[in-house]
């Protein structure tokens, strides 16, 4: 009889991909994904531990997926990714969820399909968290699920350690996949037909840094880009303070590097930016975004914000909001501060009461809206490339670089997916209409 799993992921792209491992996996030991959670005979918790909230979140999940195991004893629950590899997570799975058959961390995942074995041939159960990171394991089945875009891996772990992020503690020190094996698989991938090929890592920017051998994120893309074939190479995420000139200049005047730069500011004031330990200066910040819109075309510029960190006053918080109107950014992400556990910010005095925060993200993300609408206007009449996805009798559906969603008239026959230019000549909502030119 088929069997089914059923995963579910919380928290980044990171562990959006590495659910795609899980499911290669699982595949690959006879198993076909289900949409309904009851008709499982494996559920995956692949979980995250960035914010408080999802935490709580995520066991409240597990907790309720108690009965499904009552009605069907051998139901299979694990649980994996972030939370799982936070000190202690093992053992409050150990006593107080004790439908749970396996729990694993973020260093061992990619043994995940030898645990299972081990707990169907067996039935006892699997607690097992590596306290360091090991050998990139290159070897790993995957199932992808990303349509046009495919996750490439190209280093994990950080070194950084702001003060408000748990990441550095759950994934270890900072490893770089080898080149040449990232380059085989970006080129199975263009020949497999995906057109975006996103790179993944908690800083790209120091990709190569632990070879010591002088390797670094601006030879990579550019070897990437010389390869042969109709794909873009996108990344995430940067850190201001290890994004180079050679990295922006190969942005700038590589054809198949996309033009979407996502570089987390966090926040526009020095002090804020002190405490939380990001390493560079506002004016640093600044002077790179001047490098970018001097020399990158067609740029679009993202970030990330934290509002309400510790000590941040009415004026930081100016500072962060002026900032965002003079960068004039294409997307802002904008959050409120939340303490978690284990972290120095957690431990910081003066922490900014909630309603303080709800203000100061709702005014970023009104002006984020405003700043965004008037960047839509300007787009009229301007030509951009469009990846052409989809279609039905009447019109095309592509996406900009940026991920804007356009229409475009049926003028032409095309085969799908493909790279267009495209004229924009209204806007519909959140919808940009085009014509081929
Ligand atoms: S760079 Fe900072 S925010 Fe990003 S993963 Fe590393 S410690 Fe966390």
């Amino acid at each position: 009889m088929q069997k089914h799993y059923f995963i579910k992921t919380y928290g980044c792209q990171m562990n959006v991909h590495e659910s795609e491992k899980l499911a290669g996996m699982l595949r690959s030991l006879g198993y076909t994904e289900t949409e309904n959670m009851e008709n499982a005979d494996v559920i995956v918790f692949n979980t995250c531990c960035i914010r408080d909230a999802a935490e709580q979140k995520v066991l409240g999940n597990i907790g309720a997926v108690k009965k499904l195991k009552k009605l069907n004893p051998d139901l299979i629950i694990a649980v994996c990714g972030c939370m799982s590899q936070e000190n202690g997570r093992a053992e409050l799975f150990k006593q107080k969820y004790p439908h749970v058959s396996i729990v694993i961390g973020t260093h061992n995942l990619h043994k995940f399909k030898d645990y299972l074995i081990q707990y169907q041939q067996t039935k006892k159960k699997v607690f097992e968290i590596w306290q360091s990171e090991k050998d990139i394991c290159e070897d790993v089945d995957m199932y992808r699920t990303s349509n046009n875009n495919a996750w490439v891996n190209i280093m994990y772990g950080c070194n950084n350690f702001c003060t408000y992020c748990i990441v550095p503690y759950v994934r270890g020190r900072e490893r770089s996949r080898a080149m040449a094996d990232i380059i085989t698989e970006v080129k199975q991938l263009i020949a497999e037909g995906y057109k975006y090929i996103t790179l993944l890592g908690q800083n790209v920017n120091s990709y190569g840094n632990d070879f010591k051998d002088g390797t670094n994120f601006a030879q990579l893309l550019t070897e990437l880009a010389h390869l042969d074939g109709d794909f873009r190479i996108k990344f995430m995420t940067s850190h201001p303070k290890d994004l180079t000139t050679e990295v922006i200049n190969a942005i700038a005047t590589e054809p198949k590097l996309s033009k979407v730069i996502h570089l987390p500011v966090q926040s526009g004031s020095n002090k804020i930016l002190k405490l939380m330990n990001r390493n560079y200066t506002v004016e640093h910040y600044k002077s790179l975004i001047k490098q970018i819109k001097d020399t990158v075309p067609n740029y679009f510029i993202s970030t990330d914000i934290i509002v309400g960190f510790p000590h941040e006053t009415e004026k930081d918080f100016m500072d962060t909001y002026n900032l965002v109107q003079e960068v004039n950014y294409g997307g802002v992400f904008g959050f409120m501060y939340s303490p978690r556990t284990g972290t120095i910010a957690e431990q910081m005095e003066n922490q900014v009461p909630q309603d303080i925060k709800n203000a100061r993200v709702n005014k970023l993300l009104s002006l984020s809206k405003e700043i965004i609408k008037e960047q839509n206007k300007q787009l009229v009449g301007k030509t951009l490339e469009a990846l052409v996805e989809t279609e039905d009798d009447n019109y095309y559906y592509a996406t900009l670089d940026c991920g804007k969603n356009v229409i475009i008239d049926k003028t032409i026959n095309l085969t799908l997916p493909t790279f267009k230019n495209v004229k924009i000549k209204a806007i519909s909502g959140n919808k940009l209409i085009a014509e081929f030119i």
